[in-house]
């Protein structure tokens, strides 16, 4: 092979690739997984769904009856938007969640993530700019990066994004000559932070963006994850024109589907569909119709009750032990979801704390990684959902033994 001219030993293509590239790059997440997965860690990294409470054997048995009755169709191409069957069954499940909507604004995805990558396609030119809260989920930046979009974080509280912080923030960017595109909101259970956006602030910050002529992205995978009362109705179930809502299987299920889903205005999900059916042809037939048959034959309703104790458990476990170990921080309280968000004190560095960490067997997620601009060193993010209480109380147990070593330093 020919090494081009801008090519670097290490890789002969280097100058070839396109300029959307550049925003491409590794998540600290997922570099955390290799780590975090050794099993004398305690990880409380990654939001890793505790799928062992499944009910495996009901969904083997939704494998194999779709596989016997319906074989030949579950393992064909299907519609780029869906099947009709599973969407009618997420109708279903937004309504618990206040949404009223019909079959065909429907388009299921793989995973909610692909349903980001095709809102951000849709929607985002190089130097468009997304607004999103303060701080935001590392893989929705990355997509956003990915398309040359900047990301313009929005201060938050414990009730979620400060609706006058916006307001402020779309006239300073607007002054600036900036084209604000989308305003990227996880009004529940927030992911890092925890928190969740009050109602009040839910039609606040609706009212702004339709004044400001800026499409809501509402993306709620945890909103049935709730443990002490159930999150306020989604954004989505007071405004149609102005929100694509987002949903996923992934939390409630499994994310071993990847299945996932996005609601749309009309003219939208037209567009969604096409750009879908460029990218994958059409969503998993297999999977989907699996997922219909668990929806129909189960109990899903009492598994996510299953899923919102367990994880009250660990929210329980790990905010005790919080209590206990690290009484001189301060963290959020979640009422649902994977997360609690730590702010550390003295000046300490989430991200140069973590290799004394992992050699003291505990990982978490340092806070650069939800801001674009790589500031957050004074966070953490904890995930409590995976490991059981006792070891999650012996993770904080030795975080703790971390901080101590360096308020020391
Ligand atoms: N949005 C948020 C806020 C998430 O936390 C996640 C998963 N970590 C996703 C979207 C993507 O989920 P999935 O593609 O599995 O549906």
């Amino acid at each position: 092979m020919t090494i081009s001219r801008e090519g670097t030993n290490l890789d002969p293509w280097y100058g070839h690739y396109a300029d959307r590239t550049s925003g491409l790059s590794a998540s600290e997440v997922r570099a955390l997984f290799a780590v975090a997965s050794r099993p004398e860690v305690v990880s409380l990294a990654g939001g890793m769904p505790y799928v062992s409470a499944l009910p495996l054997p009901t969904i083997t048995e939704s494998m194999d009856r779709v596989m016997r009755d319906r074989g030949a169709t579950a393992l064909q191409y299907g519609s780029g938007q869906g099947t009709p069957e599973l969407r009618e069954h997420i109708l279903e499940i937004m309504a618990l969640e206040g949404i009223r909507a019909g079959v065909d604004d429907v388009v299921v995805t793989t995973g909610s993530q692909q349903a980001l990558d095709l809102v951000a396609k849709l929607f985002l030119d190089p130097g468009d700019v997304v607004l999103a809260e303060s701080p935001s989920y590392v893989g929705a930046m990355g997509i956003f990066r990915s398309y040359q979009a900047e990301v313009a974080h929005i201060a938050m509280d414990a009730d979620g994004m400060i609706p006058a912080a916006l307001t402020e923030r779309i006239a300073s960017l607007r002054a600036a000559g900036k084209r604000l595109k989308l305003l990227y909101l996880i009004p529940n259970f927030h992911n890092p932070a925890g928190v969740t956006l009050s109602s009040a602030r839910r039609l606040e910050i609706i009212d702004i963006a339709r004044s400001a002529g800026i499409l809501i992205l509402e993306d709620n995978p945890y909103g049935l994850l709730w443990f002490d009362r159930p999150a306020p109705a989604a954004m989505r179930s007071v405004e149609t024109d102005g929100i694509v809502y987002l949903g996923s299987f992934s939390k409630t299920l499994a994310p071993g589907f990847r299945v996932g889903w996005a609601l749309a205005p009309h003219a939208i999900r037209e567009k969604l569909v096409l750009a879908a059916e460029a990218a994958i042809l059409s969503p998993s037939s297999l999977n989907q119709m699996v997922i219909s048959d668990y929806l129909d034959q189960a109990d899903w309703r009492g598994q996510i009750d299953v899923f919102r104790g367990l994880y009250r458990e660990r929210r329980d476990a790990m905010i005790e032990a919080l209590e206990q170990y690290l009484p001189d921080l301060s963290w959020t309280m979640p009422n649902g979801g994977f997360y609690v968000w730590v702010t550390l004190t003295d000046g300490l560095d989430s991200k140069a704390m973590l290799p004394r960490a992992v050699k003291e067997l505990v990982a978490y997620t340092p806070g650069t990684a939800f801001f674009a601009d790589g500031s957050g060193r004074g966070h953490l993010r904890l995930a409590f959902c995976y490991p059981p209480p006792a070891e999650i109380r012996e993770g904080i147990r030795r975080l703790a033994t971390v901080v101590r070593g360096e308020q020391e330093l």
